[in-house]
């Protein structure tokens, strides 16, 4: 285990040790936060949301824009802890870091542009009035994320809820906490005039996270497995909190006869490698169609061979982060294997906790554990579709719908039209998630709701409808006594309006 609970006496609060899977090093002890500490915490953030409310957008970007800016000039110290933590390259640390600040610059700077207060047509039952929604801060907002890329769920929900003009409260994975604390501590050394409790961290395991879903808070943002997810969603009932679910995923790419075999290749070997396949957006499973499937497998093969598992700098992935995810992977290889599918690169053997070397298996009976559920290590499924009309019913076959792509020179968005997922690319693998005006999310069980984009910061506000009287209409429907007159010009203006035929 990487997060150990320590044994203490009674009146001592309980603390964990953070350990880096590669190595063992202690990288930090933290505490377990209890349902009264998290109390605390949460009347303290809601003072300090008033201050941020009240600083208005211009106020809120340039606090967010020195944040990073004081983030950038540090990001060897931040990529070397990421390092520590997770034991994943320095690179994979960059990228995270990379992208997330790019979602808080990107919602720093359009905040005003997407919530700020717009006036709405009133339509013709209203017309006396004039209308306005405004988008409002929802208050304090819980932030619960993953290990698997630390810095990037911290950044992304951090990004939304603050531009949104919240408090919030991060819970990182007990996996990864010392990059959660830094994010957030780092947010006050850039603004040493921000009110505690404006951001916060605490950190502990499950029955943490599941005070904080109980604590009262304005939403839930939750990054995690699915099966945890359900759990956040039935203690989020209990208040009727809120929550907006960022799950796994089980991503296709799909393979036409028309793509460039030597960029799919790599890309999808990239995707399904990268951070040791630890990644909710990694590329699961391959559909080539059959014309091309042999010349797509011996370049597969070219490029999943040259990728390394260790702890040198040249290596291309670390170690897996849980001993029970490795097992994960070992059930998955040995039940494709078991029903006939072919390892193409590696097998069984390449599994040599705490590391797994890339394992590439094709022709895998799609009813398959490794077809059918996360599987969450550095493997890859490559199966043969009749034609792209199969390739896509296939990727389309799962429970969940996170990410996808399609490599096609010429029916790259015809086909990435047809693929069920919260978001696709075309000739290239997840760059989506590193594009901060799209929306980033799921469908089925990869969840719901959106982080990013005009469509992530309105996640994380509430629509008010405000409307005022301008002029009294004299014959109106909406007052007493009852006006047969008025009755007689509003129904023959209802039907002018509606009642024009189409063509
Ligand atoms: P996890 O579900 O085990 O834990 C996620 C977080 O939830 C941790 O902070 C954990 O302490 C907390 N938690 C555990 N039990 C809880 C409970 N009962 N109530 C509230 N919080 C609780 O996930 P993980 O193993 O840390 O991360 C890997 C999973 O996350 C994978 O399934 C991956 O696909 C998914 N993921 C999804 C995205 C996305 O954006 N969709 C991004 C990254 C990871």
């Amino acid at each position: 285990m990487t997060a150990q609970l320590t044994t203490e006496t009674a009146a001592e609060p309980k603390t964990f040790d953070l350990t880096n899977p590669a190595t063992g090093e202690v990288v930090g002890t933290y505490p377990v936060h209890t349902a009264g500490d998290i109390a605390e915490i949460v009347a303290q953030a809601r003072q300090a949301q008033v201050w941020w409310q009240a600083l208005g957008f211009a106020g809120r970007k340039k606090r967010m824009l020195r944040w990073t800016s004081y983030l950038a000039k540090r990001v060897d110290e931040i990529t070397d802890l990421c390092h520590r933590e997770t034991a994943k390259p320095r690179g994979d640390g960059l990228f995270e870091l990379l992208a997330g600040l790019e979602e808080v610059k990107w919602a720093a700077n359009n905040a005003e542009r997407v919530l700020k207060e717009r006036n709405v047509k009133p339509g013709l039952a209203m017309m006396n009035f004039d209308a306005r929604v405004s988008y409002l801060p929802l208050g304090v907002v819980g932030v619960i994320t993953p290990w698997n890329a630390p810095l990037y769920t911290v950044f992304c929900g951090l990004a939304d809820a603050l531009g949104a003009g919240n408090a919030a409260i991060v819970k990182p994975s007990e996996f990864s906490v010392a990059t959660g604390v830094y994010a957030v501590e780092s947010f006050y050394k850039a603004n040493p005039d921000a009110p505690k409790g404006l951001v916060s961290w605490i950190s502990g395991f499950g029955e943490t996270g599941s005070a904080l879903c109980k604590s009262g808070v304005d939403k839930i943002a939750f990054t995690g497995s699915v099966p945890t997810g359900r759990r956040v969603m039935q203690a989020c009932t209990e208040n009727l909190t809120p929550v907006l679910l960022e799950l796994g995923g089980k991503d296709a790419t799909v393979i036409a006869a028309d793509a460039d075999l030597d960029a799919a290749a790599k890309a999808i070997i990239w995707g399904s490698m990268w951070n040791a396949g630890q990644a909710c957006v990694g590329v699961e499973r391959v559909y080539v169609v059959q014309a091309v499937r042999d010349p797509f497998l011996a370049k597969v093969k070219e490029y999943a061979e040259k990728v390394t598992a260790g702890q040198r700098e040249t290596d291309s992935y670390g170690p897996m982060t849980l001993p029970s995810q490795v097992e994960i992977v070992r059930r998955h290889v040995a039940d494709a294997l078991d029903r006939g599918a072919t390892a193409l690169v590696g097998g069984l053997d390449s599994i040599q906790p705490p590391y797994v070397h890339p394992i590439v298996l094709v022709d895998v009976p799609e009813e398959s554990s490794a077809v059918q559920e996360e599987t969450f290590g550095p493997v890859v499924v490559v199966n043969t579709a009749k034609d792209e009309d199969d390739a896509i019913a296939r990727a389309n076959a799962t429970e969940f719908g996170l990410g996808s792509s399609v490599f096609s020179k010429n029916r790259g968005r015809e086909i990435a039209a047809k693929l069920r997922a919260g978001g696709t690319t075309i000739n290239s693998v997840l760059t989506f998630v590193g594009i901060p005006s799209l929306p980033f999310g799921g469908v089925g069980n990869s969840g719901f709701g959106r982080f990013h984009g005009d469509d992530g910061l309105r996640e994380f506000s509430r629509a008010k409808a405000t409307t005022s009287k301008k002029f009294n209409m004299g014959k109106e429907l909406n007052s007493f006594p009852r006006d047969p007159e008025g009755y007689k010009i509003v129904s023959k203006v209802l039907r002018l309006k509606f009642s024009r035929r189409l063509k």
